[in-house]
């Protein structure tokens, strides 16, 4: 039985001072604090195999941004008498050295919904409980907690926003005073032999200076979090009148949306004081937009998608997801490198995934355009791919939202109406006529007039000449036609659709394998014809990258993976 009066708090997520129940309730009666955050090389070290800079598991700017966000954390709990432990290995196993050697009575954490920390929080606490240690593990990463509302739902989740949205109601905590802050912490008490060390600096975990290109421009931390919410409250007829999907997706410079995704994946910003400034702003206005698309509709949506990945076994996947059409999605990597190299031949979509790989962050109707084209729009690709790019890149990578997200635009979950298929041409050319988001994050395009300038092949190879961008040799040839691929994709989603219907969702490998068959032998003249297009496009562009004949394009290669 522990006899101690010293808490550890574990810092996952949650990397806040205000709103954070499990701090409070961590320095509340203890004579000693212990705040960790456990580095784990699998998360944070480098992997040279993977296909950008970054770990096994995560691409570089967001290691970055969270090592902002605990810089940031421990300058907080050092101006409150304490600091941040940082510690290095398997998590598990560092914590449960922690509360062996050290007098600890309480262990505080925030609950998480993700299978990676269900697993290992049932070990912790199991392991706390037998050595009589008290767990505190509040949910304050959503507004709800996702097993009330599948418990209201009658054990399942709730498949719509509309029913999520009837459930959930309103928070219990809605009208109470959140804590935003701390007077003091209690001291740190003795480590004894456990090693501690400062916030590394991305150099510290074995990162090279060539590795530091293409640094996101949003930094991380509870102070940034605060400080871009501060900035957009104030402007109260924005916050009324927000409505999405209306909104630029082209717009970079001062993005159309409050870009607090990355603040809120880290916890840097709790979702509930954001629910509850915005319901002051809603209070001080005549009149305001209202969930799915107001801003606090979109706080909704991802309390929705937590709900629904907590209670869907398999969630990330196909196979196994009760809730996913089972599809037979192409498998070919030559096209999933052209989406994830920026090199589709469609600027609006290279564009996105440079902004992708550049900064980590996209509106999101340049996400949905990016991930429709590579599932059911054109290439026909596993959203799961897809999901593994994102997953990587992004600075707000969820693992909820994301697949959530994925589920949704490859119209294997959610929405099934796979025949509205985004237009990589004409969408991007609607909010930016100029095309000056593409001549930003492509610059091998900005000569290109904006007749051409989403449609570069078109042009005439004088005003190719002259643009000094010569289709095919400085920027790829389309790797599809999208008129005939997106045909195509639609006639394999309808053959999947009906084969999901017949066989009620049980749709097995051999169903999928046979299905994959009957496509290939269906397939017209046009089709043979725009395989034939697709392979010499893919090819072509192989050849031109790999001989490096034009510079420019291999600065171009270069500059993006
Ligand atoms: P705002 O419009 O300002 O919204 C405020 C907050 O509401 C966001 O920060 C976010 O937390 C939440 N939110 C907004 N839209 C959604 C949504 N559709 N679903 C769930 N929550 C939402 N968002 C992530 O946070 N992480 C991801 O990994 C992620 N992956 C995505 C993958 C795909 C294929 C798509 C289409 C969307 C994905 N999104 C993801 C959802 C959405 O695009 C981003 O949350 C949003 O663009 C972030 O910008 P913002 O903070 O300016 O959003």
């Amino acid at each position: 039985m522990a006899t101690g009066s010293g808490s550890l708090m574990w810092f996952r997520k949650g990397l806040r001072i205000h709103d954070n129940p499990a701090l409070e309730r961590a320095s509340g009666a203890s004579s000693f604090l212990y705040p960790v955050f456990v580095i784990d090389p699998r998360y944070m070290a480098p992997d040279r195999r993977a296909f950008s800079p970054g770990s096994s598991l995560a691409g570089l700017n967001r290691i970055r941004f969270l090592l902002e966000s605990l810089s940031d954390l421990d300058s907080s709990l050092r101006k409150l008498g304490s600091r941040l432990l940082v510690l290095k290995g398997d998590p598990g196993e560092v914590l449960v050295r922690c509360l062996k050697e050290w007098n600890i009575n309480k262990l505080c954490f925030e609950y998480d919904t993700e299978p990676y920390y269900q697993s290992l929080d049932e070990k912790l606490k199991s392991f706390a409980s037998s050595a009589g240690i008290e767990t505190f593990s509040p949910v304050s990463h959503t507004l709800f907690n996702p097993a009330d509302i599948i418990e209201k739902n009658g054990g399942r989740p709730p498949l719509s926003y509309q029913s999520f949205v009837k459930l959930a109601g309103k928070p219990l905590w809605e009208s109470s005073t959140l804590n935003l802050s701390i007077s003091s912490l209690p001291p740190i008490g003795d480590v004894g032999s456990m090693e501690i060390s400062e916030v590394p600096t991305i150099i510290e975990l074995g990162y090279s200076d060539s590795e530091l290109v293409d640094e996101t421009p949003f930094r991380g931390g509870e102070s940034e979090a605060l400080k871009r919410l501060k900035e957009f409250l104030p402007n109260k007829a924005w916050v009324a009148n927000f409505e999405k999907p209306k909104g630029d997706p082209s717009a970079f410079d001062k993005p159309d949306t409050t870009v607090l995704s990355p603040y809120l994946k880290f916890g840097c910003l709790s979702s509930g004081y954001f629910y509850q400034c915005l319901n002051d702003v809603y209070r001080d206005v005549k009149k305001h937009t209202q969930p799915p698309v107001s801003l606090l509709g979109q706080l909704l949506w991802r309390d929705f998608f937590y709900t629904v990945a907590f209670g869907t076994p398999n969630f990330d996947r196909m196979k196994g997801n009760r809730i996913c059409k089972q599809i037979p999605w192409d498998e070919r990597d030559e096209l999933l490198a052209a989406w994830r190299e920026a090199r589709t031949g469609y600027p609006w979509i290279d564009a996105i995934m440079v902004q992708l790989k550049k900064w980590g962050w996209m509106h999101h109707l340049a996400r949905h355009c990016v991930a429709c084209f590579l599932t059911r729009g054109d290439l026909f690709v596993h959203w799961e791919k897809g999901r593994d790019v994102f997953e990587r890149l992004l600075i707000d990578s969820d693992w909820a939202i994301n697949n959530g997200n994925w589920l949704w635009l490859s119209c294997s979950s959610f929405f099934y109406q796979y025949n509205r298929i985004y237009s990589p041409i004409s969408f991007g050319k609607k909010y930016d006529p100029n095309g000056n988001y593409i001549r930003h994050f492509l610059p091998v395009l900005k000569d290109m007039p904006k007749e051409y300038i989403y449609e570069p092949w078109t042009a005439p190879l004088s005003v190719q000449t002259k643009a000094k961008c010569i289709i095919g040799r400085d920027y790829p040839k389309t790797v599809v036609g999208h008129d005939s691929a997106s045909k195509e994709c639609r006639r394999k989603m309808g053959e999947a659709y009906a084969l999901n219907q017949r066989l009620n969702g049980s749709v097995s490998e051999q169903d999928l394998k046979n299905l994959r068959r009957k496509l290939e032998e269906d397939r017209t003249e046009e089709d043979e014809e725009l395989d034939g297009f697709l392979v010499k496009s893919v090819v072509d562009t192989h050849r031109i990258l790999r001989s490096g004949a034009c510079s420019s394009i291999s600065a171009h290669r270069d500059s993006l993976f």
